[in-house]
């Protein structure tokens, strides 16, 4: 009998992840495992104090709310978050890793009350690793790799949230579609990896001329959104002419007078007509086709006439 107790209270210390008993009230009661500096810091001195002893406020919150959500379902919860030894009192020198640690969260309510109070086991997995492979293949897969700017995903992703908030609470916002002209002859001309640089000084000197809230997205080979929050058509046809008169400064070599880069652009904002962001995207290709036809290295803008839909050149 007592080497059963031996063995279990030997196997509970050497559980490879950190687990905690802590009361509906916040108080640590018993706390085993996670003894391997290399992902964990050591907290047994954590026992009989309070989360708010050891926590900020707002974190000790957050904890105390959720062992208590999983105390009123009566089931396990599993929770995320980020912990470094330095939000925790006497942590800070404790060996362990730096900064911050992502930890999943395993919460099962506790089968007997201990001292009249309910408690749950928290059992916490270090996903550091995981959760850095996470955000790297997220901005992956929303980035587009040639100019490190947002691609097509990430502009229906956040062309579909803009929609949201007008058709909800009537916000405006207004799009911007560009194209670089005569695009072929550049990379006929000059080579591809000349063609790829003009992409690339495009996308910076376009995005100095942007607002913040303004962002900037490659959509296509030589095509390029910029989505403009809280604007009219009026002021997203000011902001486009002033990135083509960005482009107009660019040259595919600086050393030639030829080579000059322009770019055409059509704007459209969200009208209520609106069913879906195909509309507007619809109308600012519109925009853009006539911007070609008008001779390039223009901007046009899709705009409502009475009940008319027109293009016009501000
Ligand atoms: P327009 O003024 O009508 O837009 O003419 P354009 O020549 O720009 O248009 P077109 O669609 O005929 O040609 C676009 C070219 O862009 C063709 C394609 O090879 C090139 N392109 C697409 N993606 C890339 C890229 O990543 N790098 C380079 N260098 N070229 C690209
Ligand atoms: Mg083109
Ligand atoms: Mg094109």
């Amino acid at each position: 009998m007592d080497f059963e107790i031996e063995l279990l209270r030997a196997m509970v210390q050497a559980l490879p992840d950190p687990v905690f008993v802590i009361s509906e009230n916040g108080y640590y009661l018993e706390i085993a495992g996670g003894m391997d500096s290399a992902y964990y810091h050591n907290g047994s001195y954590l026992k009989d104090m309070s989360l708010y002893d050891v926590l900020p406020k707002d974190k000790a919150e957050w904890f105390l709310k959720q062992i208590r959500e999983t105390l009123k379902q009566g089931r396990m919860r599993t929770v995320k978050y980020s912990l470094s030894g330095n939000d925790v009192k006497g942590l800070e020198t404790a060996p362990g890793p730096d900064g911050d640690i992502r930890f999943e969260g395993r919460i099962q309510p506790l089968p007997l009350s201990l001292w009249g109070e309910r408690a749950v086991v928290w059992a916490a997995r270090n996903i550091t690793p995981q959760y850095k492979l996470e955000i790297k293949l997220q901005q992956l897969s929303e980035t587009d790799p040639l100019t490190g700017i947002f691609n097509r995903r990430k502009f229906l992703e956040q062309l579909g949230l803009c929609f949201n908030k007008f058709r909800r609470y009537n916000r405006p916002a207004a799009l911007v579609i560009f194209d670089v002209d005569y695009f072929k002859r550049i990379n006929d001309n000059f080579g591809h990896s000349a063609g790829d640089d003009v992409l690339c000084q495009l996308t910076v000197r376009c995005a100095a001329e942007l607002r913040e809230v303004d962002s900037l997205y490659r959509i296509g080979g030589e095509e390029f959104a910029v989505l403009l929050p809280e604007t009219d058509a009026k002021d997203a046809f000011r902001q486009a002419e002033r990135l083509r008169k960005a482009a107009r400064q660019l040259k595919v070599n600086p050393s030639e007078a030829a080579g000059k880069v322009s770019i055409s652009a059509g704007v459209s904002e969200f009208i209520d007509m609106d069913v879906s962001i195909e509309d507007l995207m619809k109308r600012a290709d519109a925009a853009l086709y006539d911007a070609k036809r008008n001779g390039r290295n223009c901007v046009m803008v899709s705009c409502m006439d009475g009940e008319q839909i027109t293009i016009v050149a501000p």
